[in-house]
């Protein structure tokens, strides 16, 4: 995606890499059996390991080692047979440890890629660097009450899979992109929700400049928890702007931590960057180097489920679907299982217009995902088939989609119980047609020498027969009635 900005005195490039923490589903934490659920009681899901109580042991949670194996997988990563926690050190008061524990030297994930969609049907891919097990922290709660800040250390433990990405993305349209993608696989493999509002899903964004043609890259500043889709485009290119001007105006790029201003839409300072040699890391004695076999890996690899890049490529070569259609149908695994069901014996580009255009578009409309759907794909499919067979119209199968989709009753049943089907007999359609040409000699006259105007006579007797007439045959009949057929 070629994407510059024109400054004053030429043209400059994005650079930008990623930095993802990704909650992964697991119902107790990362180290020690506490409950990991949203939105429970403040201090309510919380052990003893947690608190940083003296003395306590973490024992690793086996099955959030799977979890990142299984991302790692679906990101065509190297697994790492042997990784190791090391103690990231710092102070904060939603950190009772005083230490994250988390993965640095040898992370449980090493080098994959994320392939991500260009609006021109192309693909290009963004290099993962690595992927690492770490502890999510506390939260402080400022403000909620007058004069303090509020701690709750239910989050303290939690599981978050950090995936950083090598700094690949040159657009900040890119940035959207691959954090789509990337949620959307990670759903699929079922290790994290991807929900962004509630924080299993949090964004970093380096972004640094340099000019058009220069191999070097410029000082980056890292800008914390872009929150949104929407704001992850907006931050990335305020800030590359920033820069810019500050690099054109004779300054120096400062490397430091921002924060984005979503009211603003500005970063602003938080602190100097630190360094890695600031946080002291060191193995942490409590926890042994962690060693996977061979035999588990296998077993997680042939658990994955078909990838939504798979996908994508059999919906192009099985049902002719456009590249775009078809990336748009798996995005959620569970909206192209819907596809399928629909299109299993009918025309598949038929049910793909009315998946994404139809059911998406009411979906929206009502706020709903897809997982609750009030339409079931059987249901969508019969509409179809009232279609292919004649017994309604098009402009009819739209009203009966809408109410199927609102009353939940079936299609076939709308159809008979409110007279639906189609009227195919000429005889019926004829009466209605000279009708019209009677009482307007003068639009018929105009008919005759524009064929245009035919156009309005059968938007006429469609009207006139509640959108049912079968709208080839009205075109028959009217050009007949006018002398040219
Ligand atoms: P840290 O933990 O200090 O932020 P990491 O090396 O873990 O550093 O990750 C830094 C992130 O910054 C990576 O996503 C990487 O792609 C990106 N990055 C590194 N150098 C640059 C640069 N010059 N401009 C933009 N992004 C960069
Ligand atoms: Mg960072």
């Amino acid at each position: 995606m070629a994407w510059t900005i024109a400054g004053r005195t030429g043209e400059w490039e994005l650079v930008c890499g990623l930095e993802v923490h990704a909650q992964v589903i697991s119902k107790a934490k990362l180290f020690s059996a506490a409950a990991t659920e949203f939105g429970a009681e403040p201090n309510s899901r919380v052990s003893p390991v947690d608190a940083g109580m003296p003395g306590m042991l973490p024992v690793l949670n086996g099955f959030c080692v799977e979890q990142a194996v299984k991302t790692g997988l679906a990101l065509e990563a190297e697994i790492n047979r042997v990784s190791i926690f090391e103690r990231k050190n710092y102070f904060y008061p939603d950190l009772p440890q005083g230490y994250q524990i988390s993965q640095y030297q040898q992370p449980i994930v090493g080098r994959g890629r994320i392939l991500i969609d260009l609006p021109d049907g192309t693909s290009r891919a963004i290099g993962i660097t690595r992927l690492h097990l770490e502890q999510d922290a506390g939260k402080s709660l400022h403000g909620a009450r007058e004069g303090v800040t509020l701690i709750d250390l239910n989050r303290c433990g939690v599981a978050l899979m950090e995936i950083v990405s090598e700094p690949d993305i040159r657009a900040p349209e890119e940035a959207v992109l691959y954090l789509k993608k990337l949620r959307s696989i990670l759903r699929y493999v079922g290790t994290c929700d991807g929900n962004m509002e509630e924080g299993s899903l949090r964004c970093d964004a380096n972004v640094s400049v340099r000019r058009v043609g220069d191999p070097r890259f410029g000082t980056r500043c890292e800008i914390k928890n872009v929150n949104s889709m929407r704001f992850v485009a907006k931050a990335i290119e305020y800030e590359a702007r920033r820069q810019v001007d500050i690099l054109e105006s004779g300054g120096v790029v400062e490397q430091e931590t921002r924060l984005f201003d979503a009211a603003r839409g500005e970063t602003r300072s938080m602190r100097g960057k630190e360094e890695a040699h600031d946080y002291r890391y060191f193995p942490d004695p409590d926890l042994l180097p962690l060693e996977l076999d061979e035999a588990l890996i296998e077993r997680l690899r042939a658990e994955l489920p078909e990838l939504p890049d798979a996908k994508r490529a059999r919906f192009v070569s099985d049902y002719g679907l456009s590249a775009y259609d078809a990336g748009v149908l798996v995005a959620e695994r569970a909206a192209a299982d819907y596809f399928e069901a629909v299109a299993k014996g009918r025309d598949a580009k038929f049910a793909a217009n009315w998946v994404i255009n139809e059911l998406f578009g009411a979906l929206a409309r009502r706020g709903l995902e897809i997982e609750a759907c009030p339409l079931p794909a059987e249901a969508l499919g019969e509409i179809l088939d009232l279609l292919a067979e004649g017994t309604i119209s098009g402009k009819i199968a739209k009203e009966v989609f809408q109410e199927a989709f609102d009353s939940g009753a079936r299609p076939r049943a709308i159809v008979e119980a409110k007279g639906l089907r189609q009227v195919t007999d000429a005889g019926a359609i004829e009466p209605v047609v000279a009708k019209l040409v009677a009482d307007n000699p003068q639009q018929a006259e105009n008919a005759r020498k524009n064929p245009k105007i035919v156009g309005w006579f059968v938007g006429q007797v469609m009207k006139a027969t509640g959108g049912k007439a079968n709208p080839a045959l009205v075109n028959e009949l009217v050009k007949k009635a006018l002398g040219l057929g």
